[in-house]
């Protein structure tokens, strides 16, 4: 299973790419019955950490190695979270693949 909530607030066409409005996707890709894997990305072209999700120069000074691994209970919260937002109007969008 693997479950992708696409932020869009900042996100703007013309400009997702090195103009400011980025779109932000956090997936968290299951690599075991209850282990997830949470991987960052952006709609940017800029060097952005896959692990900590933020943008970096060179390095990312976050050090980490590899990606957060949460459990199935952690991953429910963000869905309910995401579609919280998502009833508010935020400009949200929420994919699960079985
Ligand atoms: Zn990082």
């Amino acid at each position: 299973m693997k479950i992708s909530i696409i932020d869009n607030s900042n996100y703007a066409a013309d400009k997702c790419v090195n103009g400011g409005n980025y779109s932000f996707t956090v997936t968290y890709q299951q690599i075991a019955a209850n282990k997830f894997a949470v991987l960052h990305s952006t709609s940017a072209e800029y060097p952005y950490c896959p692990f900590c999700g933020s943008f970096y120069r060179d390095i990312c000074p976050c050090g980490m190695k590899g990606p957060d691994i949460v459990d199935s209970e952690t991953v429910d919260k963000e869905i309910t979270c995401a579609r919280e937002r998502l009833a508010r109007g935020e400009e949200l969008e929420i994919i699960i693949v079985d």
